[in-house]
């Protein structure tokens, strides 16, 4: 059996390869500057849902889904910044 550590670094491991390559940066550097920063202004406002952000972001031919936003939006990916 294994001990409780292992099991979490096995856990720990898992999620920080599945969130390695954040959409949100990847994405980003596409954008021109004042795209980049219009949404850093979005991610950043309560007001703006992140469906609203996915169906502006897909408009634009960008494949990106909320759940990608969401995690960013929590710091639950590799970015420092939010
Ligand atoms: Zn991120």
């Amino acid at each position: 059996m294994s001990s409780l550590a292992e099991v979490f670094e096995q856990i720990n491991t898992a999620e920080r390869v599945r969130n390695q390559v954040c959409k949100i940066v990847t994405l980003r550097k596409k954008l021109d500057p004042d795209d980049q920063e219009f949404l850093t202004g979005l991610l950043a406002s309560d007001d703006v849902a992140s469906t609203v952000i996915e169906d502006l972001l897909n408009a634009q031919g960008y494949d990106i889904k909320a759940q990608s936003i969401q995690r960013h939006r929590r710091g639950r990916c590799t970015c420092d910044s939010v």
